[in-house]
C-alpha cells in the first residue's frame, strides 16, 4: 500500500447504527465524514434497516453507504472515521458485533487490496453482508471489487436477509 496518496482516490464507507436515534446517528456521520476538506461526497445510498448480525439481543440496525474522493492515505482515513464514531459516542466493548451508535467501515479505497493488522481492504465481511451489497449496488452498480468480483454477480449470490430500503433519498 502507498503510505501517501497524492491522486485523487474513489473511496466507498458503510455506515451503521442502532442505538441513539440511528437514523440520526448516519446522517450527522455522513456530514461530519463531508465535512473534511480533503473529502468530497460523490453519492450516497438511501436509508436501509437490517436486522442484526451476531447477537441477537440488540435493536436493528439503519445502514448506508458513501461514495467520496480524497487524496487521505487509507490509513488517514480510518484515523479521520474511528474519531468521528467515537465523537458519537461509540464505545469499543469485548463483544464482536454488539450495539452501537455508529460504525464507519471503509469497504473499498480505490482498487487497492490492503492487508495491515489494523486495516483490511477490501472489507472482509463485504461478500457476505446484504446491508453492504445492496446500498453499494444502488450507487455503484458497475463496480468491480478487487479479487472479489463484479457487484452483480455478488449480489445474486447474497439474500436479502430481511433488509428493507427506508428512503429513496436521504437529505444531509
Ligand atoms: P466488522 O469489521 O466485521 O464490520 P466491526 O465494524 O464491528 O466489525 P470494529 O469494532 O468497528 O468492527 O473495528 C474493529 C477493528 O477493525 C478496528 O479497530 C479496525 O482497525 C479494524 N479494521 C480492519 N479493516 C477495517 C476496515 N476496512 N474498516 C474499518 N475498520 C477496519
Ligand atoms: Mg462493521
Ligand atoms: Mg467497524
Amino acid at each position: 500500500m502507498n503510505s501517501f496518496a497524492s491522486s485523487l482516490i474513489d473511496v466507498f464507507i458503510g455506515l451503521g447504527s442502532n442505538l441513539a436515534m440511528p437514523t440520526s446517528q448516519i446522517l450527522s456521520a455522513r456530514d461530519a465524514i463531508i465535512a473534511h476538506n480533503d473529502i468530497s461526497e460523490c453519492a450516497f445510498s438511501s436509508l436501509y434497516h437490517s436486522s442484526p448480525m451476531g447477537p441477537q439481543d440488540q435493536p436493528d440496525y439503519v445502514n448506508a453507504v458513501l461514495c467520496a474522493q480524497t487524496h487521505l492515505t487509507a490509513l488517514q482515513l480510518l484515523q479521520f472515521l474511528q474519531d468521528i464514531e467515537h465523537a458519537q459516542g461509540r464505545i469499543r466493548k469485548e463483544q464482536r458485533w454488539g450495539a452501537r451508535t455508529l460504525d464507519l467501515d471503509i469497504l473499498l479505497y480505490g482498487n487497492e487490496t490492503i492487508d495491515l493488522p489494523e486495516l483490511i481492504v477490501p472489507h472482509l465481511g463485504i461478500t457476505e453482508r446484504a446491508f453492504v451489497l445492496y446500498p453499494l449496488n444502488e450507487i455503484a452498480p458497475n463496480i468491480n471489487i478487487p479479487s472479489k468480483g463484479h457487484i452483480a454477480e455478488l449480489i445474486k449470490r447474497c439474500p436479502l436477509a430481511g433488509l428493507k430500503k427506508l428512503s429513496t433519498h436521504a437529505s444531509s
